[in-house]
């Protein structure tokens, strides 16, 4: 039997991931991108954008044996180093000894992705390719090339995966009964840089998250592995504390010495930077249904664009790769039954860690140094340590397993119960003790 044409539309992080998947299965794999080849193209040169891989990525990544060879590169996170105001430090580990997430590089995870498609020769790439338009119904996907051409391929199958603003879902849009929506946070972000000391010398603390909360807005620095830091400043576009008042070196020099004192002599491009560094948004889409028939699917930010307050951008779109193969395993060659079950397994963890995403916005920028907030997780701590069978806090659920990220949102609502009515009956002294626990477990159910 001939093997069936699938076009991936997007040959980004996800797009390149799933590429492999299906040639593995044997299909026909055809992907294009709009963006010219990564492995010539240098299209990260000289910046550093870095990603937390987690648990569901890595996960992802070991199916087609690439975990480890990411993992020698990432910079293991084990935890939140805070940075007050007056510039003292206060480290909270995420999980439990050995669980971190890893700070990798965007660039390098996308053209490790894209160089062993070449291993597959059922697989095809086009570069510079940019989808225009598709007929779902004929499977047909048109495309403006790099010499302003216009080209059509037919396939059996569509799988759109051209991020928060896929033109393949923008052809679903406008059908009948397409449920759509976009919202931009209020807040925006720039990235800055913390350069090394000398050679791969850090000039902070390597294996954390570092974080600047500051109410309203924060900033936070992923490590890399040749000693700098990427940071990325979070702030509203307007209001007291919004980039619209930072319009002269003199504003953006007084602001960082009044709210990040101890980054500012780290950061010794800083003005330059801020003044060349985009100030970009952040968009949440949600939409259903993510198919249409047996033709075209919509997967990664195509479906699903979530802020990235959790991390999990990525390893939720690494994730559903996995669900679509597991989909295949399981219905065959009925590809109505492939697509549907996908979405339906899909669509409440999307608007889970969309809302977590969200959630943990107001989390970073401000709970985390307030009093109340540290105590519960102090506490949250004891208990996942003590207990761990019984207790996974929703952080460790949604970054350190496999769990549905629905679940993880619904186990946290729980867990805030149970620690909050701890707190209130004053009963922090007798967590370590099975008994008096046992009578509480039930508020986890
Ligand atoms: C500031 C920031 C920080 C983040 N940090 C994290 C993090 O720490 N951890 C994490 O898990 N996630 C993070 N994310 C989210 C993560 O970047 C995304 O979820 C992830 O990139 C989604 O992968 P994707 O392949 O679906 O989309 P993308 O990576 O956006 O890839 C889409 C691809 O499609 C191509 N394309 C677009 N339109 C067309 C077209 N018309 N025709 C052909 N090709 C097209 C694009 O060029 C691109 O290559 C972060 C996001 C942001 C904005």
């Amino acid at each position: 039997m001939k093997a069936k044409k699938i076009s991936i539309i997007g040959g980004g992080l996800s797009g390149s991931l799933l590429s492999i998947y299906l040639a593995k299965r044997g299909f026909e794999v055809h992907l294009f991108e709009r963006r010219p080849d990564l492995r010539t193209a240098k299209i990260y040169a000289g910046r550093s954008i870095n990603l937390a891989l987690s648990t569901r990525g890595l996960n992802a990544l070991k199916k087609i044996g690439l975990d480890e060879e990411i993992l020698e590169d990432a910079i293991p996170m084990s935890g939140r180093m805070m940075h007050s105001k007056v510039g003292e430090l206060n480290y909270q580990p995420y999980g439990k000894d050995g669980q971190a997430i890893n700070s990798v590089s965007r660039g390098r995870l996308n053209l490790k992705l894209i160089e062993l498609t070449a291993n597959y020769p059922n697989i095809h790439l086009y570069f510079n390719a940019k989808c225009i338009d598709v007929d779902m119904d004929q499977c047909i996907a048109k495309f403006e090339m790099e010499d302003g051409s216009q080209q059509t391929f037919t396939s059996d199958h569509i799988i759109g995966t051209d991020g928060a603003f896929a033109a393949t879902r923008g052809r679903m849009q406008i059908t009948d009964r397409f449920n759509y929506s976009q919202s931009y946070l209020h807040v925006g972000y720039k990235e800055l840089i913390i350069p090394a000391a000398g050679a791969g010398q850090f000039q902070m603390e390597k294996n954390a998250l570092h974080i600047w909360p500051r109410g309203s807005f924060m900033m936070i620095a992923l490590p890399n592995p040749a000693g700098d830091f990427t940071c990325t400043l979070f702030m509203p576009f307007e209001g007291e504390f919004g980039f619209s008042k930072l319009q002269t070196e003199a504003d953006v020099i007084a602001f960082f010495n009044a709210h990040f004192p101890d980054a500012v002599p780290m950061m010794p491009t800083l003005v330059e930077d801020f003044f060349a560094n985009p100030t970009s948004s952040l968009v949440t889409v949600r939409c259903y249904p993510w198919v249409r028939k047996d033709k075209l699917a919509l997967l990664g930010d195509a479906a699903h664009a979530v802020v990235p307050f959790y991390g999990q951008g990525m390893n939720c779109s690494f994730e559903d790769c996995v669900v679509l193969d597991e989909c295949i395993e399981a219905y065959g060659d009925d590809w109505e039954k492939i697509f549907d079950e996908y979405q339906k397994l899909r669509k409440p963890n999307a608007d889970a860690i969309s809302e977590l995403a969200i959630q943990n916005y107001y989390e970073m920028a401000d709970k985390v140094g307030d009093k109340h907030f540290l105590h519960k997780k102090h506490i949250e701590h004891e208990l996942s340590a003590l207990y761990p069978d019984k207790y996974k806090s929703q952080y460790e659920l949604t970054t350190f397993s496999l769990s549905p990220y629905s679940y993880a949102l619904e186990q946290g609502k729980k867990n805030d119960l149970l620690v909050e009515h701890i707190i209130a009956s004053g009963t922090e002294s007798e967590i370590s003790d099975a008994n008096y626990m046992e009578t509480l477990w039930h508020l986890l159910k």
